[in-house]
């Protein structure tokens, strides 16, 4: 354990817990993330951030989900010279996030609804990078230039991350996004992956009078489920010092049962670290598909087609401990009493696209628990180390 340097960054506690449980509270799940962004935009302007500094991008006009609003993006000039640093965290919550009614219990908040999860994924987040700035201004700190970046539309797909105009950022040499437990940990890389969309056509006929003039879809989705499966390319995927893992998730076809189903959708994903295992990953897939598709003919010699469609859904990273943004985070976790540790997602992150496309970004812990569950639960200790840890990395200090 390294001892703070006795400048622990000074924040107003109350008002952070204040301010996480409100934003916790306001209903935003990924489309409909309006109304946290004009909270948290009036709080900028209250406080003084000059409304030019503030701007609410289109992203939800690029994003293949639509959605009411784009990202809020806040840069800053510095007040001393030094390279411009990025703090972020997303503004969405799942789904089972609506209607979170947070209450304090000791050491955690948790939402008094029990049908609703707490939404701390991440409005925690959310609260570390506003109180970075808040307390900048309340203390009169001084800071490099700054962009505070809140994107829509994480949950469904890292879509305003993936999709934001990089020229709005600023250029930032840093980048910090808040979105994890712990606030000792320092995610650093994490998992890629692929969406796979697979249309099965068969052929239909009368299941009792000539079913051998049929080619069943459902025949082929099995022989394929079984040949992955036999072969150790479904779930926990370790091939030599290759490893990866892959879900058929959705299956879905047929109308009767008298008759031969000509038609099957499935949607699976397949993840890895590593690039070029991610694509053989895909490929596998493609070739147990085709191969079933063959192997299922009727009486005409006639047999199955497919149509097979995959498309990235995030790219993986691997950021090196010697990245300037992982040295000064690391740096930060110390300088507030805690040991520092760095570790790898097996989930993507807005920190996937942002890195991919020439941001190498940290991600860091806001206290966060049981996520995507209605057990959610903030840990105030660990959210307020995260606040210390946001002004710390906003300062430069
Ligand atoms: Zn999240």
């Amino acid at each position: 354990m390294t001892k703070p340097n006795g400048s622990l960054p000074l924040i107003d506690e109350k008002a952070a817990i204040e301010r996480v449980m409100t934003l916790m509270a306001i209903c935003g799940k990924s489309c409909e993330e309006g109304t946290v962004v004009g909270h948290i935009t009036s709080e900028l302007l209250h406080a003084g951030v000059p409304k030019s500094a503030i701007l609410v991008d289109g992203v939800n006009k690029k994003s293949p989900a639509g959605g009411e609003v784009g990202n809020l993006i806040v840069s800053l000039p510095g007040t001393v010279r030094a390279p411009r640093r990025l703090l972020m965290a997303h503004l969405d919550t799942v789904p089972l996030c609506v209607g979170s009614k947070p209450v304090r219990k000791g050491k955690e908040i948790t939402s008094a609804d029990p049908e609703t999860a707490l939404g701390g994924d991440d409005r925690s987040g959310a609260t570390v990078v506003l109180t970075a700035i808040l307390e900048i201004i309340r203390q009169g700190l001084s800071h490099p230039p700054l962009t505070l970046f809140w994107p829509v539309q994480e949950e469904i797909g890292l879509y305003g991350a993936r999709y934001v105009s990089l020229p709005k950022l600023g250029n930032p040499k840093l980048c910090f996004n808040w979105d994890g437990g712990s606030a000792a940990t320092a995610c650093i890389g994490a998992t890629g992956a692929y969406d796979l969309t697979i249309d099965l056509a068969g052929i239909a006929s009368h299941a009792g009078v000539h079913p051998e003039g049929g080619v069943s879809a459902i025949g082929i989705a099995g022989l394929t489920v079984a040949d992955l499966h036999q072969n150790g390319w479904h779930g926990l995927i370790v091939k030599g010092k290759h490893s990866g893992t892959s879900n058929i998730g959705i299956i879905g076809g047929g109308e009767a049962t008298n008759v031969v189903t000509p038609y099957v959708k499935l949607r699976a994903e397949v993840r890895s670290h590593d690039p070029a295992f991610r694509k053989r990953l895909v490929e596998e897939f493609r070739s147990a598909f085709e191969r079933a598709a063959c192997s299922v003919k009727n009486d005409a010699g006639r047999a199955g087609r497919l149509r097979f469609e995959a498309s990235l859904k995030y790219e993986s990273f691997r950021l090196k401990e010697s990245e300037p943004a992982v040295q000064a985070a690391l740096g930060a976790i110390r300088a507030v009493g805690l040991d520092p540790t760095t570790r790898f997602s097996n989930g993507g992150l807005d920190a996937n696209w942002l890195s991919a496309r020439g941001l190498p970004t940290v991600t860091l812990g806001s206290g966060q628990q049981d996520v995507h569950t209605v057990n959610e639960t903030l840990n105030i200790p660990d959210f307020l180390n995260g606040c210390r840890i946001g002004l710390l990395l906003a300062t430069g200090a």
